[in-house]
C-alpha cells in the first residue's frame, strides 16, 4: 500500500517537492484503523502535516477503507535522506519528545482538535483582538449570556480555525464539557450517510448530547437546504438546554445570502466577532513567534520581507516562514535574504504585487492634479484626456486586463479607444522627453 501511494505522491506533487518532504517519511505501524508515519524533525513533521495530511489521509482510506486516521509522528533517527544524499550534516537534534498530534474529544462525531492550535500559541493584535477575546470568554465560561452563539468570521487563513480548536482544546483540558467541532462540510456528510443508514434519529442524539457544538466555515451549508434545515434544528435544540455554539464562516450573517433568514438571524442573536485582515505590525509579530519557536535563526530582514510580500494569508506566510526554516535545518545554512528569495522563488512569484486598474487611475489622477472621476468622464479637453490616455496605456502595461476590460473601467470606452491611447502615449514618450520621464516615474511608483 504504501509503495503505491508513494508513487501516486510522487506523480502529484513532483519530483523536487517530494524529494524534499515526502521522502522523509518512513512507514510505521499500521492498525486496524489507523497508520502511523515517522518523519525525523518536528518541522517536517509539521510540514508535511500542514502541507499534506490531508491528501496523505484521503490516500490511505483510498487504500485502506478501514483507515480513519493518519497519525505524523516524530522519530529521530529516521533518515532525512535529501540532505544525507548530499553529504549534509543532517538537522538539529530534537529536544524534546513529540507532543501528542491531538487532543481527546468525548465524541466520535467530531474531529480530533489540532493541539498546535491554542490560545498561547494565537498572536493577538489589533485585527484580531475582538475575536481572541470573545473565544477566551467562550472558552472560560461557555453558554454565558450574550455569547452564544459566537460567530466568527474573517477572510481565509486568518485564524477561525486556530481559535475553534483553541476553545475546543481549552475545555477538553478542563474535561468538564464535552465538546463537537466539524466543519460543516463534514456536518453535511455525517448527516447525508446518516440518512442512508437510517440513523438520522443517533446522529441527532449525538449531536444533542454535547456540551459545545461548533462548526466551521458554515458557508459551505449555503444551498444545502436539507443539511441548513437540520442544523437549525439541532443550533435550538442546543442553544435552548443551554449549550454552547461557535460557528465560523467567511461572511457575517447578515453577508452570509443563501442561508435561510430564520437561521441568519438566530446566528446574529449571540457575540458576533470579525477578524480582520491582518496588518504589517501583525504579520511581524506573527512570524517572529513562529521564528523564534523554531529555535531557527531568522534575520528581522526577512521577516519584514516576507510580511511585505505575502500578505493576505496566515497560512501561506506561515508556511514560507516553514519551508525556510526546514531548508536552513536541513541543508545547515543560515536563513538569509538571497537565500530566502531562492528557496522561496515561487512562492513570492505569485505574491508580486499586482496593480490595479484603480491605483493607476488615482495616482495619475494625483500626478496630473485632475479629478479621478475624469477617468471616466466624457470630458476631452488635453488636461483631462492625456492624463487617461497614460492611465490607460500604465493598465495595458502593468495589469493583465485586455483592452476592452481596460476601456470598460474608463466609463465604457472601446477597446480601440484603449489601443490609440496606447499608441499616442507610446509616441508621445519618444517626442517628449520630460513627458517621458513623468510616465517612467508613475509606472516605478506602482510597480513598488
Ligand atoms: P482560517 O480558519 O481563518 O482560514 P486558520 O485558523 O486555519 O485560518 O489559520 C491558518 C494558519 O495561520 C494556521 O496555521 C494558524 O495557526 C495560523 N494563524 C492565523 N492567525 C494566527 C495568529 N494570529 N497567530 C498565530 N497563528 C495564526
Ligand atoms: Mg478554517
Amino acid at each position: 500500500h504504501w509503495a503505491r501511494i508513494c508513487a501516486r505522491l510522487q506523480t502529484e506533487v513532483g519530483e523536487v517537492e517530494y524529494r524534499t518532504w515526502l521522502k522523509q517519511i518512513t512507514l510505521g505501524p499500521v492498525d486496524e484503523d489507523e497508520v502511523t508515519l515517522f518523519l525525523p524533525t518536528r518541522f517536517l513533521r509539521d510540514w508535511v502535516r500542514g502541507q499534506y495530511g490531508d491528501r496523505l489521509n484521503d490516500l490511505w482510506s483510498a487504500e485502506i477503507a478501514a483507515v480513519r486516521r493518519v497519525e505524523l509522528q516524530v522519530q529521530r533517527g529516521t533518515p532525512a535522506r535529501a540532505a544525507s544524499a548530499q553529504g549534509v550534516a543532517v538537522d538539529a537534534p530534537v529536544p524534546e519528545p513529540a507532543p501528542p498530534v491531538v487532543a481527546e474529544i468525548r465524541n466520535d462525531l467530531a474531529a480530533p482538535l489540532d493541539s498546535r492550535f491554542t490560545f498561547d500559541s494565537f498572536v493577538v493584535g489589533k485585527p484580531n483582538e475582538f475575536a481572541y477575546a470573545c473565544a477566551r470568554r467562550v472558552a472560560e465560561r461557555p453558554s454565558s449570556a450574550g455569547f452564544n452563539p459566537l460567530f466568527l468570521y474573517g477572510g481565509v487563513g486568518l485564524g477561525k480555525t486556530h481559535l475553534m480548536h483553541a476553545i475546543g482544546s481549552e475545555l477538553v483540558r478542563d474535561g468538564r464539557v464535552s465538546v463537537a467541532y466539524m466543519s460543516a462540510e463534514k456536518f453535511m456528510y455525517r448527516f447525508i450517510a446518516a440518512i442512508r443508514s437510517q440513523s438520522t434519529m443517533q446522529f441527532k442524539e449525538q449531536l444533542r448530547s454535547v456540551d459545545v457544538l461548533m462548526i466551521d466555515d458554515l458557508q459551505f451549508l449555503i444551498g444545502k437546504d436539507n443539511t441548513q434545515e437540520e442544523f437549525f434544528h439541532t443550533f435550538n435544540a442546543l442553544v435552548d438546554a443551554g449549550r454552547q455554539i461557535v460557528v465560523s464562516a467567511d461572511k457575517s450573517p447578515s453577508d452570509l445570502s443563501g442561508l435561510e433568514d430564520r437561521l441568519r438571524t438566530r446566528l446574529g442573536c449571540g457575540m458576533v466577532a470579525d477578524i480582520h485582515a491582518t496588518t504589517f505590525e501583525l504579520r511581524i509579530s506573527i512570524l517572529e513567534a513562529k521564528a523564534q519557536a523554531s529555535g531557527v535563526p531568522v534575520p528581522p530582514k526577512v521577516l519584514e520581507f516576507l510580511a511585505h510580500k505575502i500578505t493576505t494569508n496566515v497560512r501561506e506566510l506561515e508556511g514560507a516562514l516553514n519551508r525556510l526554516i526546514a531548508h536552513a535545518q536541513m541543508f545547515g545554512r543560515p536563513v538569509t535574504l538571497e537565500s530566502t528569495q531562492e528557496v522561496l522563488h515561487d512562492i513570492l512569484k505569485a505574491h508580486d504585487r499586482r496593480v490595479t486598474i484603480e491605483e493607476i487611475q488615482r495616482k495619475v489622477a494625483e500626478h496630473w492634479n485632475i479629478r479621478l472621476t475624469d477617468m471616466s468622464s466624457a470630458r476631452r479637453s488635453q488636461a483631462v484626456a492625456r492624463p487617461r490616455q497614460v492611465a490607460m496605456y500604465l493598465s495595458k502595461q502593468l495589469t493583465s486586463r485586455s483592452l476592452p476590460e481596460i476601456g470598460r473601467k474608463f466609463g465604457n470606452r472601446d477597446h480601440t479607444t484603449v489601443m490609440h491611447a496606447v499608441s499616442r502615449v507610446t509616441d508621445l514618450m519618444q517626442l517628449d522627453s520630460a513627458f517621458a520621464e513623468d510616465v517612467e516615474l508613475l509606472r516605478r511608483m506602482l510597480e513598488s
